[in-house]
This record gives C-alpha cells, structure tokens and sequence, in this order.
C-alpha cells in the first residue's frame, strides 16, 4: 500500500483495490447504481442512451461493461475496440474477433516467394513504349 495519484481527479490517496481516491470511488458507485437502475427497466440500450437518461459519462459506463458490472439478459451496445462497431459482448466484434485469431493461427507459413523475374536494363522501358 502506497500512495498515488487518483486517475480521475489527480488527487493523492492511500491506494487500494478499487483504484480510486474516496470521493471517486463513491461517486463511481452512485453511477453504477444508476446505470444498474436504468438498465433495469430498459434491458436493451446503447451507451449514449443511458448516458442520456442517467447523465453518467459513457467513459464510465464503458468501464462497468469492461469490468463485467452489467450481467444478466441485459444487452448494452459498445463499441468494437478495434473498428467501433457496435457490439453486444466481448471486447471486439465478431469479425475483428476472427482477424484476430488468423493473426494468432501458427500454421499461416510463408509461401516461398517465387524468384524475381531477371529484366535486362532498358527492357522493360521499351516493351511499355512498343505496346502504345
Ligand atoms: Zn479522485
Ligand atoms: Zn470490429
């Protein structure tokens, strides 16, 4: 336990699991609670919609998604991390998803790279002008 620095208000505090000086914490608190209550009513919104009925920045309402606070049948849309589409679960879409796992796949070897065709010098200049 040391001290640092809150990351929402820049204010020094005793550090401590929740990531957040006090006043930050409980305020994210009042937040979720309100976010939690909307959702509870409306089980399917987008992020700027809850921003709009609860005031609640959608940085923050972005987070409670990220940290697993909005479970159940609840479907929240947020942004695709990697292309902003909006998506229902997990942190990128289906597709970006996908690309990702192709990157990750061992078996995409490197096809040997056919040899460079040999052009004498001023060949290929020539063949350009003689096809015009
Ligand atoms: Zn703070
Ligand atoms: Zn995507």
């Amino acid at each position: 336990m040391g001290l640092a620095n809150c990351p929402e208000c820049g204010k020094l505090y005793v550090e401590n699991p929740a990531k957040l000086c006090p006043d930050c914490y409980r305020l994210e608190e009042e937040n979720e609670e309100k976010v939690a209550k909307y959702l509870r009513v409306n089980r399917r919104a987008s992020i700027p919609e809850i921003h709009e009925a609860t005031g609640v920045a959608e940085k923050i309402i972005l987070k409670m998604i990220k940290k697993g606070r909005i479970t159940g049948d609840i479907q929240v849309e947020y942004p695709c991390e990697s292309c902003g589409r909006p998506i229902l679960e997990g942190r990128v879409c289906l597709e970006c998803g996908r690309r990702v796992l192709e990157q990750v796949k061992p078996e995409t070897k490197l096809a040997p790279k056919p040899p460079e065709p040999v052009r004498r010098p001023g060949e290929g200049l020539h063949m350009r002008i003689d096809r015009r």
